[in-house]
């Protein structure tokens, strides 16, 4: 997709000013400048660590031996127990406070937009926030990294976390070859909007990349890097620190942090 339909932080802050329905669709980007990696990106979790992705979400594997997700559960637990949202995940919560955005549907599974406030997500990859016991089926809702981190912690070798019929639990994120979570509920939400933001997403995971084509309303992507979304007169990519942008942004909308 081409850069020259640009788009900028004062435009983008007059669109949101009249738009009534706004629709936020987020990727890694948004988490990158928080610290969590990229998984998918050039310096991602599984290059700069020692994990093999296939293996680590593999449904197969993890039922046979839960240890080696496990393994980087209790990494990324403990890193994303120490990270705070960014300012682009507060200024999507000031949107929602102010009924300009009615939703967001995020790839990120590492819980930062309810950190900061933000209700209404649709997160079609899952997250740490709930569980399923293999065993018993008994759910598990609202967790927390520090939650996960203690029950990891009383297991007596590996940190395999099992509920209280010993049981593997799995957190509900989905693994590959699963289905993602509420796609008809995040493609309606987007079929409805009359302004989609694309945040820190490069569009190149199916079936998240493709929500934008179901709206034909203005979208404006923010991204560094190319975006796998076919060109059309109502989509605008930005090629911008997503952060240092939407501060901008907000500025313009005079709204303070
Ligand atoms: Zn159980």
């Amino acid at each position: 997709m081409s850069v020259d339909a640009s788009i900028s932080p004062g435009e983008l802050s007059e669109m949101l000013k009249q738009a009534k329905k706004v629709v936020a669709l987020t990727g890694a980007g948004l988490s990158t400048s928080a610290g969590i990696p990229d998984f998918r990106g050039p310096k991602g979790l599984y290059v700069s660590r020692r994990y093999d992705p296939q293996k680590v979400f593999e449904i197969s594997w993890f039922r046979r031996d839960p240890s080696y997700f496990y393994e980087f559960a209790w990494d990324f637990a403990t890193m994303a127990s120490e990270i705070t949202p960014t300012f682009s995940h507060e200024f999507l919560c000031t949107l929602s406070g102010k009924g300009i955005l009615c939703g967001i549907v995020t790839q990120n599974i590492d819980l930062l937009h309810q950190e900061a406030g933000s209700e209404r997500v649709i997160e079609l990859h899952g997250s740490f926030g709930s569980a399923t016991c293999l065993k018993c089926g008994q759910r598990f809702f609202n967790l927390t990294y520090r939650w996960w981190l203690d029950l990891m912690g009383k297991s007596p070798d590996k940190p395999v976390a099992r509920c209280g019929c010993k049981g593997v639990l799995k957190p509900d994120i989905v693994f590959f070859g699963e289905a993602v979570y509420r796609y008809d509920e995040a493609e309606e939400l987007i079929r409805e909007c009359d302004l989609l933001l694309v945040l820190g997403s490069s569009l190149n995971v199916t079936p998240a990349s493709l929500l934008p084509y179901v709206t034909n309303a203005p979208t404006i992507i923010i991204n560094r890097g190319s975006i796998g979304l076919g060109t059309a007169s109502h989509r605008h990519l930005v090629n911008a620190d997503l952060d240092d942008y939407l501060k901008e942004v907000a500025h313009s909308m005079e709204i303070a942090r």
